[in-house]
C-alpha cells in the first residue's frame, strides 16, 4: 500500500492584546489539524519509519509508551490506516483510559510491563517478538529516530512567508532536531526556539546531536516545565483555558500548553524585539487534555 497522506497544515495569526501592546506578530502552524488521533508532530514522525516498514514488507508495528502516549494511539491509528498490525508496549501496570481504549479501538494489542522491564526496550522487543522478527517493525518510544526528524523537516518546507523566531515544545527533541534540519536544507536564517516539557531540559541537546543534527543554534528555554513531564501547576492551567477560549484553538497542558504559556511570558518580558515575527509549532495532542481533564 503507498502512504498517501497528504495535508499541509495552515498558518494562522493570533491576536491578542499583549502581542498588540509589545508590536509582535504570532503566527501557529496548525499540525494539529492533520489529523485527531495521529496527531501533529506524530504524523511527521511515523511517515518515514512507515514508509521504510512497508519496503521491508513488515506487518507488525511494535512502539513503546506511557498510558496516556499520543505516539502509542497515533502508531495504532496509522497502522489501521495504512494495514499494519499493531502492538503497543503499555509502561506500568494494566489501567484503562480512553487514550488506551482509543488504541484498542484501532485494533491495537496492548502489553502492560513492569518499569524495570519498560527501562530496556531492545530486550523487551527481542523477548515479545524475537520469533516474527521478520515480520515486526520496531519504532522507539514518541518515535525518536534520525528518519523522524527528517519527516518533521517538512514542516519548514511547507511554510508560506519567512519568520523571524520558529519555536516549538520538545519532549525527546526528535520536532526540533527536524525543524532545524529544515531550517538548514532551506538556509534560513530563523532562530529556533524549544520549550523542554520535561525537568532538565538541557539533554534537549544531547537527544539532538545522537540524531546527527547540530543543536548549536537551537535556545532552550528550560523554566518552563512546570515540575516536570505531565505536571501542572494552577497558573499554567489558567493560562491554558483563557488562551483556548480566546482563540478557539485547543492547547493541552502536557505539551502546547507549556509552548504557548513560555512564549507569552517571553513577550512580556521583552525578550523578542518589536516587529517580530513569530511562529509556533501546534504539535497537536488532544490526548494531553483528555488525560487532565478533571483538571478544567
Ligand atoms: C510527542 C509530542 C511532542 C514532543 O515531540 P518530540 O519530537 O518528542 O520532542 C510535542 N507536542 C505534542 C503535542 C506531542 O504529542
Amino acid at each position: 500500500m503507498e502512504l498517501t497522506f497528504n495535508f499541509h497544515s495552515p498558518e494562522e495569526e493570533i491576536v491578542s492584546p499583549l502581542y498588540i501592546e509589545k508590536k509582535v506578530r504570532i503566527y501557529v502552524k496548525r499540525d494539529d489539524l492533520i489529523h485527531p488521533y495521529i496527531s501533529g508532530n506524530k504524523w511527521r514522525k511515523l511517515q518515514y519509519p512507515l514508509r521504510k516498514a512497508l519496503k521491508q514488507n513488515k506487518q507488525i508495528l511494535v512502539t513503546f509508551g506511557g498510558a496516556w502516549s499520543n505516539h502509542l494511539l497515533a502508531t495504532a491509528c496509522a497502522g489501521a490506516k495504512f494495514g499494519f498490525r499493531t502492538h503497543g508496549m503499555v509502561r506500568g501496570e494494566e489501567v484503562n483510559n480512553p487514550v488506551l481504549a482509543l488504541c484498542r479501538l484501532y485494533g491495537m494489542k496492548l502489553h502492560f510491563v513492569s518499569r524495570d522491564q519498560y527501562q530496556d526496550k531492545t530486550s523487551l522487543f527481542l523477548h515479545y517478538f524475537g520469533e516474527q522478527s521478520d515480520n515486526t517493525f520496531f519504532i522507539d518510544e514518541g518515535g525518536y529516530s534520525r528518519e523522524a526528524a527528517e519527516g518533521c523537516a517538512h514542516i519548514i518546507e511547507e511554510l508560506q512567508q519567512d519568520y523571524d523566531h520558529i519555536c516549538c515544545a520538545s519532549g525527546t527533541g526528535t520536532t526540533v532536531a527536524g525543524l532545524q534540519l529544515g531550517l538548514e536544507k532551506a538556509n534560513l536564517k530563523t532562530t529556533l526556539h524549544t520549550v523542554p516539557v520535561l525537568k532538565g531540559g538541557a539533554f534537549i541537546r544531547k537527544e539532538v546531536e545522537n540524531l546527527a543534527v547540530d543543536p548549536s543554534g537551537i535556545i532552550l528555554h528550560t523554566d518552563y516545565h512546570f515540575g516536570g513531564y505531565a505536571r501542572t501547576k494552577p497558573e499554567l492551567l489558567e493560562f491554558i483555558r483563557a488562551f483556548v477560549s480566546h482563540t478557539g484553538i485547543m492547547i493541552e497542558p502536557t505539551y502546547t500548553g507549556k509552548l504557548f504559556f513560555a512564549i507569552d511570558d517571553l513577550i512580556r518580558k521583552d525578550y523578542f524585539k518589536p516587529e517580530s515575527r513569530i511562529l509556533l509549532i501546534h504539535t497537536g495532542g488532544l490526548t494531553g487534555f483528555l488525560g487532565m481533564y478533571d483538571r478544567f
